[in-house]
Order: C-alpha cells, then structure tokens, then sequence
C-alpha cells in the first residue's frame, strides 16, 4: 500500500504548483544530486525579440529584414516567431516557398526566387566559408551580451546578422541559489553559442555549461552524467527537451512549455517557475523523512 505520507507530499506539491505524476516519484526526486537545465524556455523566459539587424557591406538591413521575415515567418521557433513579428511591423512580406527547417541549425525557403537560408552561425559559414568581418564583429559583440546572433544567407553569400535578446526569468538567480543550498549541482544545457550561453550562466550563478548541443544529442548529455554516477533531474520545456526529460532520472516540465515535454516528464512545474523545481526536492526529502 502507498504510505500516507507520500499521499500528503504529493498534495501538498499540487498545493506549491508541482505536479506529480505518482507518489513513488517522490522517491527518485530525493536522490537527486545534479540538476540539467534547459536555457531556452526554463531559465529565461522565451520571449524573445528582435534587437538589431546588421547588414553585410553593401546591403541593405530593409533587406535582410524582409527575406529573413518571410522565412521565418513559416517556422515555430522562438528565434523565427521574433524576427518574423518585426519583420511584418516593418511591411508586407513576400511568400516563401519549400520551408525546410534543419533541426538546432536553422531554416531555409525559396523567397523572390532565392534560396534563402537563416541560421546559426557555423552552420551558414560551414556553407559558405568564412563570414565577413563586421559580421562576425556583430555576432562575437551578440554574444559577448549573452544574446543569440543568427546569420541570412542567399545566392551564395552571407547577408546580414540578426540579434536576438531574450530575458532571464526574475525568478532564475534564486532558484539556482536555492538548487546550491540543497547540494544539487546545476548545469546548463543548450543549442545555443557558447560565450552566449556561458554570460546568461553568469547571470544566474550557474558554473557548468554545456552549449551548441543538437537537440537530438541533448539526452547524450543526460545520459552520459548518469553514466558518471549522478542522479539527474532535467528540466526543460520543449518538444527539444522531450527525450532528456524521458532519459533522466527525473523530468521536470514547464507547466508554461509545450505538452511533449509535459508528458514526457514525471513533475510539472505549473507557473514556469524554477524555484518550484528546488521546492519539489525539499518537499520529497522532508516527506520521505517522514516516513522512515
Ligand atoms: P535551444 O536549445 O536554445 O532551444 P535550438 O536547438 O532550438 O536552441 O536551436 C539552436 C540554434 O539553431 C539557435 O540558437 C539558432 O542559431 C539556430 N536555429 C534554430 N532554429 C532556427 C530558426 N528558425 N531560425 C534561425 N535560427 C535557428
Ligand atoms: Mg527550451
């Protein structure tokens, strides 16, 4: 029979917005020791917006904006949902035609007869070859600022740089504070740039960072910690997220991120809240003292 005390954890969870899924996932989440964080979504809020658009010499940002928009504006990405948003306040954008979207890389659509790509950095200049110079300037100073620089490309030549800024969540730096107290290591997990990533680490106290992951490689990470001999929780809320969420010890989804990372996890944090993330593993070890 499920002891009453884990009964009464769960329900004083539902009280503090954890939801979790059975009661004996009390017991995995007292043993945990590290705490993957996902960046995107989960430590900052995934709202993003357009900042700056930096053109290539000899084009122009009107330009940019607007092929980069009419890609964009057929994918769901977070980075495509802010760029495709200013790009129509800024006018009437043309149709893009066979969308491809290249998984943690980028988009691609014929536009106005181009074949215009956008995306990450490496991936544009692993086509191309070098980017040039007051491009890369634009991106290193983007990262420099912790914020995502994506590169637009078409007819062979890179095109543009486009910033993008997204804000930690007030609530991050305390919950990371909060994971420390309870001798939980966390660590955070991305697709984004490194320098990037490592300044919004900065920014919460986080000293591990794992960055410029694919999202298929993203279970490997969890993987390859567990295999290290930790207990791992995850926390996440993207379809990106799903099989790390699955792959861990214990997935903790964003009650505010998408359904697949929400099934595929064992607690649900319902606020978006990363503090509650600290808050379930209190809860279970003072509950399972309760038992023994
Ligand atoms: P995260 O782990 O932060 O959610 P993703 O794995 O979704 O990031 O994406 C990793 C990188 O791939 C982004 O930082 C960006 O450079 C590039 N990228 C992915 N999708 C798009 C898109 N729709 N438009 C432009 N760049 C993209
Ligand atoms: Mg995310």
């Amino acid at each position: 029979a499920t002891p009453t005390a884990l009964l009464v954890g769960t329900g004083r969870g539902a009280q503090l917005g954890i939801l979790i899924k059975g009661p004996e996932v009390l017991e995995s989440t007292r043993r945990i020791d590290t705490v993957v964080l996902d960046k995107t979504g989960t430590v900052t809020t995934g709202r993003m917006t357009l900042l700056e658009t930096v053109p290539a010499a000899g084009e122009s940002a009107d330009d940019v904006l607007r092929m980069t928009g009419a890609v964009e504006h057929a994918s769901e990405h977070p980075i495509a949902r802010a760029v495709a948003r200013s790009a129509a306040e800024a006018g009437a954008l043309p149709q893009a035609h066979d969308f491809e979207n290249l998984e943690g890389r980028g988009v691609r659509a014929t536009v106005d007869g181009e074949l215009v790509a956008v995306g990450r950095p490496g991936w544009v200049a692993d086509e191309l070859g070098a980017l040039p110079a007051e491009l890369t300037d634009a991106i290193d100073a983007a990262h420099e600022a912790g914020r995502t620089a994506v590169v637009a490309a078409w007819d062979g030549r890179a095109r543009g740089v486009l910033v993008i800024g997204d804000t930690v969540k007030d609530t991050s730096a305390e919950a990371v504070r909060l994971f420390k107290r309870l001798g939980l290591t966390p660590v955070l997990l991305t697709g984004d740039n490194q320098r990037a990533a490592e300044q919004i680490a900065a920014q919460v106290g986080i000293d591990r960072v794992v960055a410029e992951v694919l999202p298929a490689d993203k279970v490997d990470v969890v993987t390859s910690l567990r295999a290290e001999g930790k207990v791992v929780a995850m926390v996440g809320d993207g379809v990106n997220d799903a099989a790390a969420l699955a792959a861990a010890d214990l997935g903790m989804a964003m009650g505010t991120g998408t359904d697949v990372a929400i099934e595929a996890s064992e607690i649900t944090l319902v606020r978006g809240d990363l503090r509650a993330a600290a808050d379930a593993v209190a809860l279970s070890r003072r509950t399972l003292r309760t038992i023994k």
